[in-house]
């Protein structure tokens, strides 16, 4: 099973440690002049892909990110890390605002049938706007295999063994190529990309394409009607001693008095 053609799906989002701010028109958030970075969860993808790549399974890793410009940013991240080479979708701004997991998972399957790739990696999520969608979306349209949540990826003769996580614990699953994997959080400590590295992928090949050369109508096909900041936590108080805190319980009907 040596030589499998990696895609990984790479969506610039806005960086996990920025407090989000919603738009005064209360349609999306503020992106203007705000940190972004690979999805977290795409970055243990590619990190998987790397030492798939490694272990000498992996021949070939393709980074995709559809959106605009600055994914271009975020290819070169994926490259540095170890993609062999990358095609960025161009999505212009407002597009892209509205871009859904199924336009995605439309081009990521022309690119996965184009590329003949044995394997789409996605993140589980992205963490802006948490469909977790498109990997299943990938699987149904190529109507191959999936293993979501993926925290362990082995081989198997010439399949894949997936250990998943699931609500009741470990799930593991024999999957076969061609397949689609989505990463979870415990697969992999993603590397950081080193300064030589961070050179060499600047001459990585990096192709443009826009959605049209995959056949692919952007078009949304749904609407934001509103976005809102999450209910203010109220403060929490200190109490002297159990009593206290029963009487309060009973005041607030919460306890029977
Ligand atoms: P979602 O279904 O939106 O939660 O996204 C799940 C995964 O699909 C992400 O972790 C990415 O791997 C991939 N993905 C979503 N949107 C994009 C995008 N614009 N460009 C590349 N990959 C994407």
């Amino acid at each position: 099973m040596s030589g499998l053609r990696v895609i990984v799906g790479c969506k610039r989002v806005i960086d996990y440690a920025v407090k989000i701010r919603v738009k005064p028109d209360k349609l999306g958030v503020v992106t203007d002049g705000v940190k972004h970075s690979m999805n977290p969860f795409d970055e243990i993808a590619v990190e998987e892909a790397v030492r798939m790549k490694e272990k000498k399974l992996a021949s070939e890793i393709i980074a995709v990110s559809c959106g605009p410009t600055q994914c271009q940013e975020t290819l070169r991240t994926a490259m540095a890390m170890g993609a062999d080479k990358s095609i960025h979708v161009e999505v212009d701004a407002a597009t892209y605002e509205n871009l859904q997991p199924l336009h995605v998972a439309k081009i990521l399957a022309k690119v996965a049938q184009d590329e003949k790739a044995d394997i789409v990696f996605t993140g589980k999520q992205a963490i802006d706007d948490d469909c977790n969608q498109t990997g299943q979306m990938v699987a149904a349209l190529l109507d191959w295999p999936q293993a979501t949540f993926a925290s362990k990826v082995e081989k198997a003769n010439g399949d894949l063994t997936v250990t998943r996580e699931i609500d009741g614990g470990l799930e593991t699953i024999k999957v076969k190529l061609p397949a689609v994997l989505t990463a979870d959080l415990r697969l992999n400590e993603p590397r950081y990309a080193t300064l030589p590295n961070i050179m060499k992928a600047k001459k990585k090949p990096m192709a443009k394409k826009k959605p049209a050369d995959y056949g692919v109508d952007v078009a949304p096909r749904q609407s934001i009607l509103k976005v809102e900041d999450p209910p203010v936590r109220q403060a929490g108080s200190k109490l002297d001693s159990v009593e206290t805190l029963v009487g309060k319980l009973k005041d607030a009907g919460l306890v029977p008095s």
